[in-house]
């Protein structure tokens, strides 16, 4: 079992400044989290910060801490009931990059008391380090094993990974080894990218993710290819007519040869076990067409720590003029606004989507909804620009390629006057996202907070 960590960058600034707050000293913190539990990952979901107040140091030292009891108390009180996870943080210096003889002999006994005070598991140890490097580790039954993999994710994401071995690049690589240098290439490496939808703009994101080098990408898509996506699906031929769209994808970038692991589901995120596999990845690509799997992924990001990055294309035509051309490109993330707060997804159409077909003709028939958009107008050229659009930020996320001062969450390309423009919304107070109780809440009884 593989354990990994993910904290939201608001709240690993909130954990420097708690840890870090006397110049000279160590400080402590604790990271309550929700917890996700995969066939082979326990992910660490951070969920709040809780400072070690100034009154419950007993020793407070350039090298040694020592707290009160009363300190970890009332933590192992709200973890048991919001069956949460707790990582006990203290600082060191810079030129004590590992957790102590001292720490060793201390860290079990808090970690025995918040398993017998909680009756519940995993509880760790995290170790912040000047500027802001972390470094984890988990207290099991067999003794501590290692946070394999922090995640740190806002205006960047960041990954921090126990294991930094850096076998020899494919020479195949070199041209963007020359534009981004090595450490973006390995670390594509290590990613695992998930991309819901592998039609126009899902099959052009599958495309570039494998050419740059993600090696595991789970491709979601409950549908058969039809000859009218042959057109604008990057990898299909007419023959694979009939073929599920995301097994099109598999054997595509499989025949690429550059190493990339697929996984394929060839069902809809809307059905929960599907759903539950994006709980994997690093970064959700979200390329559907319809807005209740666009609610889904809305949910992920939040309750799952998950940066999601969704995008459409709109092509409006008269009697088969076009007359304006839209893309959208939006990365959902605890405390962004997310696609309600925009606008750009709608609770009445996604009730409209899940009325089975009689349910929707007699609701049409009464005029209580309007007819669903189907075979809009599509083509290849807009749907890989919006696709490609959505990879770059990926991109600036990993390396900050378009600045520090860039802090856009969404891009609006309007193709019909060659204008492209960005925005970050204030989320609006009153929505979904603004319920902060959700972020990080990781795996419970409803999945993602649905009725599925
Ligand atoms: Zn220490
Ligand atoms: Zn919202």
């Amino acid at each position: 079992m593989r354990y990994t960590l993910s904290i939201t960058e608001d709240l690993n600034d909130r954990l420097k400044n708690a840890v870090f707050g006397m110049v000279g000293c160590e400080g402590a913190a604790y990271v309550v989290c929700g917890v996700a539990t995969l066939t082979d990952e326990i992910r660490l979901l951070a969920r709040d910060i809780i400072p070690v107040c100034d009154e419950h140091y007993l020793l407070r030292q350039s090298r040694r801490l020592s707290i009160d009891g009363r300190s970890f108390v009332p933590v192992a009180k709200r973890a048991k009931f919001e069956k949460e996870a707790i990582l006990f943080v203290h600082s060191h210096p810079e030129d004590s990059p590992h957790f102590s003889n001292y720490d060793d002999e201390e860290d079990p006994k808090l970690m025995a008391f918040f398993n017998a005070r909680t009756g519940q598991t995993p509880h760790g140890s995290l170790l912040c380090l000047p500027p802001d490097r972390l470094k984890g580790r988990i207290w099991t039954t067999t003794g501590w094993q290692l946070i394999e993999r922090i995640r740190v994710i806002g205006n960047r994401f960041r990954f921090f990974d126990f294991d930094t071995s850096k076998p020899p690049l494919p020479e195949f690589y070199d041209r963007q080894v020359r534009a981004f240098g090595p450490e973006i290439q390995y670390l594509l490496r290590r990613l695992h990218v998930g991309v819901v939808g592998a039609g126009g703009t899902g099959s052009a994101t599958v495309e570039q993710l494998a050419r740059l080098g993600v090696r595991v990408i789970s491709i979601f898509d409950g549908k058969s290819l039809a000859t009218s996506n042959v057109t604008r699906v990057h990898g299909a031929t007419l023959a694979d007519a009939g073929t599920p769209k995301a097994v099109v994808q598999e054997t595509h970038i499989k025949n690429l040869g550059l190493g990339t692991e697929p996984y394929v589901h060839s069902r809809p995120i809307t059905d929960e076990d599907i759903a539950k596999h994006l709980r994997g990845c690093d970064v959700v690509f979200g390329c559907t067409d319809n807005h209740l799997s666009r609610s889904i992924l809305t949910r992920l990001a939040l309750f799952y720590l998950i940066p999601v990055i969704d995008m459409a294309v709109k092509v409006h035509s008269e009697q088969q003029v076009i007359r304006g051309v839209w893309g959208r490109v939006t990365t959902l993330l605890p405390g962004e606004a997310c696609l309600f707060c925009h606008e750009t997804i709608n609770p009445d159409i996604i009730r409209a989507e899940t009325l089975s077909v009689t349910q929707r003709e007699h609701e049409l028939a009464e005029e209580y909804i309007t007819e669903l958009a189907t075979d809009e107008p599509a083509v290849i050229t807009f749907t890989t620009a919006v696709a490609a659009q959505a990879v770059n930020e990926l991109l600036h996320r990993l390396t900050g390629f378009m600045g520090a001062e860039r802090t856009s969450s969404e891009v609006l390309l309007q193709f019909h006057n060659s204008r492209i423009r960005t925005n970050r919304m204030t989320p609006k107070p009153d929505c979904y996202c603004q319920q902060i109780q959700h972020w990080g809440r990781g795996d419970s009884r409803n999945f993602l907070g649905l009725t599925w």
